[in-house]
This record gives C-alpha cells, sequence and structure tokens, in this order.
C-alpha cells in the first residue's frame, strides 16, 4: 500500500486554500466514516492537539488546524485510517446502511404488536413504544437512531459473554464438561428440556447453561468478585461501564425459583462448578446470574460488545483483545443455532447471522461478512419472547443488503452471466468487450434483477 501522504490529504481537506483544515471539516469527514464526534479516540486527539500545539483561537470563531498539527491529529491510527477509507466498512456503504437503519425504523416505527414481558414489575412498567437501532463495526464506526441511549437489562444477551468468559479461563474443553452445545428444543427457563440425562444443560444459551458457564468464570472466589470480573470485561468491550438495575435485580431474585432448581438440579447430579459441601452454593449461583442479568446497557453500549465479536475478539474503541479469535468464532456459532428461543431455527432460515435476544426486548446481531453489530431496543415480545420489532429489522437489514450468508450463495455467477448476456450481441464484442462490459454493467445488474431475498 502506498505510504500515507499527509501533505495531500491535509490539501484536499482545506477547501478554502487557506492552509487550514478547518476542525467541523474534518469532524464531518469522520462522521462520513462512521465515527462521531463523541468518540474517545477523536475527542482525545483532537483535544491533546488544539491545547498543546497552540492552535490560534479566537472567540467566536471556528477552530482550525495547519499542517503541523494536523500531523499530530492524523498519528491517531483510527483518524488516519478513516480518512483514507479503510475502517472495517467503507464510508460510502456505511452511509448507505446507515440510511438503511433510518428506513427501517421509520417503517417499524407504528409497528405496536406483541407485549412487553411481564414476569418482573421492571420489565412489565417498561414504555412499550421506546425503540432505538444502533449499529457497531469492528473500528468503532457508529450509527444510532431513535432511543438507542435509552437504558435496559442486558438479560439474556449477557449469555453469548458470559460463555465467552468461561470459554477464555477454562477452555472450550473444560467448559464443555459442563454444558453442551446443541440446540435444547425448549424455552430458555424450561426445568425438563433444559438438561440432558446426566444432567448438564444443553448449550450455553439458556438459563441452566448461563448459570453453568458462569459457574467457571473465577470459580475460586467470592461471589462479589467473581460478579466484579464480569463487569470488568462488558466495561473493556465496550469502553464504558454498564450499569445496574437493582429493581430488576431484587425481582429477578424474588421471582427466580425456577433459576434456582436449575441451579440445584445440576449441583445434584454434581454438573455445576461448585464446592459440593456449600449447601448454598446453588442458590449463589443462580444469584449471581440475576446480576449479570440485570447489567444495565443501551443499544449503542450493546452494539460495541457485539463488535468485539464481530472484531474476532478485540475491542472496537481500544482496540484491546478482550476474547481470542476462538473463543468469539464459538460464541457466534452457538448463537447462530441457539441464540433467538424457540425461534432459531426459522430465524436462522430467514436472517441467517448469529443474533442473540433478551426479554427486556432487545436484539444483538452479528453481521461476521461486515464486522459490525447491529443492536435494537424495542420492548414488544412476540409469543417466544423476542422483541417484535428486533426480529424484523434484523430480517430487513438482511434482505435489503444481501446479508444472508447463505442466500446469495450463486448470485455472483449470476451477476456474471447477466452481465455477459446483458451486452451487445456476443458475435460483435470481442472478449475485451465482454470483459470491460462484465465489469461496467456488474452492479446495476445486481440491482435490476434484485438479487434480495
Ligand atoms: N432473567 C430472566 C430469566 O432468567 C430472563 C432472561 C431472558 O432474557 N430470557 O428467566
Amino acid at each position: 500500500m502506498a505510504e500515507f501522504d499527509v501533505d495531500s490529504l491535509f490539501r484536499s481537506l482545506d477547501t478554502d486554500r487557506a492552509n487550514v483544515v478547518w476542525k467541523w471539516k474534518l469532524l464531518e469527514e469522520l462522521k462520513q466514516a462512521g465515527l462521531r464526534s463523541g468518540d474517545p479516540r477523536v475527542d482525545q486527539a483532537l483535544t491533546w492537539t488544539l491545547a498543546n500545539t497552540g492552535t490560534p483561537f479566537e472567540p467566536g470563531q471556528p477552530e482550525w488546524l495547519d499542517l503541523d498539527h494536523f500531523r499530530t491529529v492524523v498519528r491517531e491510527p483510527v483518524i488516519r485510517r478513516a480518512l483514507q477509507d479503510q475502517l472495517a466498512v467503507p464510508a460510502s456503504e456505511f452511509a448507505e446502511l446507515s440510511r438503511g437503519v433510518e428506513r427501517i425504523y421509520a417503517d417499524l416505527l407504528d409497528d405496536r404488536s406483541g407485549e412487553v414481558a411481564q414476569y418482573i414489575p421492571t420489565l412489565r412498567d417498561a414504555d412499550p413504544d421506546r425503540f432505538g437501532i444502533a449499529i457497531c463495526t469492528a473500528d468503532g464506526q457508529v450509527f444510532q437512531v431513535g432511543d438507542a441511549e435509552a437504558g435496559f437489562s442486558v438479560q439474556s444477551t449477557s449469555k453469548p459473554f458470559t460463555y465467552a468468559m468461561a470459554l477464555e479461563q477454562s477452555g472450550p474443553e473444560e467448559v464443555h464438561r459442563w454444558v453442551g452445545q446443541e440446540q435444547s428444543g425448549g424455552t430458555f427457563n424450561d426445568p425438563r428440556l433444559s438438561l440432558d440425562a446426566a444432567g448438564k444443560p444443553q448449550n450455553p444459551m439458556i438459563n441452566a447453561g448461563a448459570i453453568a458457564t458462569l459457574a467457571l468464570v473465577e470459580p475460586g472466589q467470592d461471589v462479589s468478585e467473581r460478579f466484579a470480573k464480569v463487569e470488568r470485561i462488558w466495561t473493556r468491550m465496550m469502553g464504558e461501564a454498564p450499569g445496574f438495575d437493582h429493581r430488576t435485580f431484587l425481582a429477578e431474585r424474588d421471582t427466580g425459583h425456577g433459576n434456582r432448581g436449575l441451579a440445584s438440579l445440576m449441583a445434584a447430579q454434581e454438573m455445576l462448578n461448585v464446592d459440593p459441601a456449600d449447601r448454598d452454593a446453588p442458590q449463589k449461583a443462580a444469584e449471581i446470574y440475576f446480576a449479570v442479568c440485570s447489567l444495565e446497557v443501551d443499544a449503542r453500549r450493546l452494539a460495541a460488545a457485539g463488535a468485539t465479536l464481530a472484531g474476532g475478539g478485540v475491542a472496537p474503541y481500544s482496540g484491546e483483545r478482550v476474547f481470542s479469535p476462538e473463543t468469539a468464532g464459538r460464541v457466534l456459532s452457538v448463537m447462530g443455532h441457539s441464540g433467538m428461543y424457540n425461534d432459531s431455527g426459522a430465524f436462522a432460515d430467514q436472517v441467517g447471522l448469529p443474533s442473540k435476544s433478551g426479554v427486556s426486548g432487545n436484539v444483538m446481531m452479528v453481521v461476521p461478512q461486515k464486522r459490525m453489530a447491529v443492536v435494537v431496543f424495542s420492548p414488544r415480545l412476540d409469543e417466544v419472547g423476542n422483541s417484535v420489532r428486533g426480529v424484523e429489522t434484523c430480517r430487513r437489514l438482511v434482505n435489503d443488503f444481501g446479508l444472508h450468508p447463505y442466500k446469495r450463495l450463486g448470485a455472483d455467477r449470476e451477476t456474471a452471466r447477466l452481465a455477459l448476456g446483458g451486452v451487445a450481441p456476443a458475435r460483435n464484442a470481442g472478449p475485451a468487450g465482454h470483459h470491460n462490459a462484465a465489469a461496467s454493467t456488474a452492479p446495476s445488474v445486481v440491482k435490476a434483477e434484485g438479487l434480495q431475498l
């Protein structure tokens, strides 16, 4: 790749030919690429430069950077890569995706079908009309619309991350001694179908499996230490700490007889990694699960956690490795077959991308081929417990952008065939003509023929 040419980039942004780049102009350019102005990396680079390199600043006048200041700012790798259009999703595509998300949001705003979860007051009292969507790429490109910063308890969407933490701590072999990796065929809290004959939960996406995997995170420590570890990992993924929804926690604990029962059943068959001499161990195992379900996030932050999986375990803002690529891959696999409750099979058919839902009305979908995650928050649920607008958003996004991994198979060949057939009669065109015509007409043919699902 060519050396990064700061000078010509500077000139291209210096549209007034005044030997300066306006700060607003730079921010606009970064926004096009998906880097929002609140992005800590952007803020830090600009604040530092403007404060430390003595940019003359007149109150009421726009701030600007001369070439030297500009050089300092583009030392921040994400800014440099954004200006070279080298982020996970290219700027033009990111803009298109953002417009697509906005369109879907507008279309679904009036959809009031479904019902909020009823089993605890905090969920029962949730504002059912809330609706927010956020996307975040592995490079921290963000787009959000609606209530993307409204808080909600993460609920079952904690499960893939708990599984990731267990895998990091104990390795896949040990983890899968305690939890399976097959579809359960039952509801997430079904006491009969959650465990196999040996007392082993079917997979980490159902309650029993989440309780079992949580028991593998810092197993020697007391509950508060273990919870602190979970919180720290969430903070590292999102670049911001999660909150904690106390009322949800208290209500989950008050009503969580089934979950305590599952923990006891597993302990009875020595399928829970706890001290067998501690008679309260199953209760504690359930309790930390309630606490983790009660972590409070919003669509924007949860999308950053999803982007950590999309980025093979690397957190989007810090660039810090939180999970190994193997762990991220395993987590996405189980989300792919068991992330959407009892609708997982049909969802895999229609959407085909690893996703996880929680009863607060959130859906997190990872788009591996774009290294991006999408989170929808909308509390009204369908009969299996998935957010109605969440599922519909995923479905539409996948359709509108051809993101289903299996439903475009052969599309490229089809495109090539149509493109070749679409040019001037074969007799008159030489091989070179064919080739050029194919290259130039391919995209419009895709659109015209509508290779959507
Ligand atoms: N916390 C609830 C439970 O354990 C619901 C979790 C979920 O989102 N399904 O039953």
